[in-house]
């Protein structure tokens, strides 16, 4: 992978990037199948991602003719990650063995360890002979909607295919790695105002609150719409405060400490709730809600902005859907998308029903949303939220990170770029959205 690498960086032409030879081998992050039971008997937040995601040499698959290699310049961490290496609520291994029973080409993915990572920029090396819209040499993103295009059930919303998938957690090959193989149709142009880091960390989070927000599959939202926003500075949080911004509604963010409250208030959102701060209890015991604490919130919500959220942006799950129901108003939508606490999720229904509110769930984006969430980046509308940035080496600290609530916004991870600031060719586009707009998380990031 050197030799793209060095090509990389000094901006060969394609015909060059397409002439060097693929690699028997690639390093790449990954969790073992034999090590599946190596968290038995421990608590979720002791199981450590450092003990499971290893670092090391893969052998590089076979490509089909509608899939791409990918030189991985850059990736990011998502919660799926942190799943997969702490092996809940399952091993991923189950996907991939379901995946390799479905055809000749799938069964490149049933192997004994799983190639973690759903985000990742960098450059096409190799395109499959059915593949016509990339090229090697094109400059890309990766958005982890990995479909079937002969099922007919992916040609409304893919989303709802019957065998969706996830790249790089039901899938293997993913992009924590300096080579990925991705399906043509998960490709989209690089956003050349930003650097390779930057432009890795935003699709996964980004697509998805753009479809719980923004698109027709989600909650609608519209001008002057109150959202209450959980996790407000987090991966999917920092993209839909920007949506909610953007679209002319009144964000109320919910964060758990003082300097994620400051990035908030950076980030334009007048309304923030310190939930450290309120010290909410809205489970009095393990099986018992108090709805009293849910009213407290919904005080604090009117304090702030003067009415019931129209919108709740929602995704720890079983700590907070009792209130998040509760605190909604007449008629308004709870979007959901994750359940970080547990899923085993608890609410009142009638505060439901008698008062004719929905739940809405919502998973990732089809092609179209991410490709028009995208869009947004590109032209500069929504910034990355990028907070850090690791060597792949240490994969496994940046997953404890996450894992542990330490960090704010996107982790990113370096594969083939050797150092952050590479890969920046649109320098004006930069300038005009404003230096301090895009790294806004990683200055005041704690
Ligand atoms: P993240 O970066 O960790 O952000 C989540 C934030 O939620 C945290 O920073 C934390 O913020 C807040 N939070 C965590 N536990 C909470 C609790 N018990 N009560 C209230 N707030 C809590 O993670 P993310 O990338 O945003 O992902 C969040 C969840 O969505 C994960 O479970 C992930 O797997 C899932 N997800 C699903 C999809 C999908 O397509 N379905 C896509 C992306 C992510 P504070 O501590 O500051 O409050």
């Amino acid at each position: 992978m050197e030799r793209f690498r060095e090509a990389i960086l000094e901006g060969a032409p394609a015909e060059e990037i397409a002439a060097i030879p693929i690699p028997e081998t690639y390093r790449a992050a990954f969790v073992k199948k034999d090590e599946t039971e190596m968290f038995a008997g421990l608590a979720s937040k002791e199981k450590d991602p450092r003990k499971s995601i290893h670092v090391d040499q893969v052998p590089v698959p076979e490509l089909a003719p509608n899939e791409c290699y990918v030189a991985v310049m850059a990736s990011a961490i998502n919660f799926n990650t942190v799943w997969t290496s702490i092996f809940e609520p399952l091993p991923t291994f189950g996907f991939l063995e379901r995946l390799g029973s479905e055809s000749i080409w799938g069964k490149r993915h049933d192997l004994p360890y799983h190639v973690v990572g759903s985000d990742a920029s960098g450059v096409v090396v190799r395109a499959g002979s059915a593949v016509r819209n990339w090229k090697p040499g094109d400059r890309v993103v990766i958005h982890c909607n990995y479909v079937d295009d002969q099922d007919p059930s992916a040609h409304d919303d893919s989303m709802l295919a019957n065998n969706q998938r996830i790249w790089g957690f039901e899938s293997n090959f993913g992009g924590l790695a300096d080579l990925t193989l991705v399906k043509a149709n998960q490709l989209m142009a690089k956003p050349e105002h930003l650097s390779w880091e930057e432009a890795a960390c935003n699709a996964l989070c980004n697509s998805t609150s753009y479809r719980m927000l923004v698109s027709p599959n989600g909650a609608r939202m519209k001008q002057g719409d109150v959202v209450l926003v959980w996790g407000a500075t987090g991966g999917l949080g920092g993209y839909a405060v920007q949506y909610v911004l953007n679209g002319g509604g009144i964000p109320v963010g919910v964060v758990s400490n003082a300097s994620k409250a400051k990035l908030l208030e950076a980030l334009g959102c007048e309304a923030v709730i310190d939930r450290a701060e309120k010290g909410y209890r809205f489970w009095a015991d393990e099986h018992t809600q108090d709805p009293s604490e849910w009213r407290r919130l919904g005080q604090d919500i009117r304090a702030l902005v003067g009415e019931d959220p129209d919108i709740v942006f929602e995704h720890p799950g079983r700590q907070t859907m009792g209130a998040s129901v509760f605190v909604a108003k007449r008629g308004g939508t709870v979007i959901t998308c994750a359940a970080t606490s547990g899923y085993m999720v608890e609410y009142d229904n009638r505060h439901l029903w008698m008062k004719l509110k929905s739940i809405r769930s919502s998973h990732f984006a089809n092609y179209k949303e991410a490709w028009d969430a995208n869009r947004l980046i590109r032209l500069g509308r929504i910034q990355p939220i990028l907070s850090a940035v690791y060597p792949l080496e240490q994969t496994g600290e940046a997953a404890t990170q996450l894992h542990l609530n330490l960090h704010e916004g996107k982790i990113g991870v370096l594969c083939l770029a050797p150092e952050e600031h590479l890969g920046i060719s649109d320098p004006e586009l930069r300038d005009k959205v404003g230096e301090d707009r895009i790294t806004t998380f990683r200055r005041l990031g704690a």
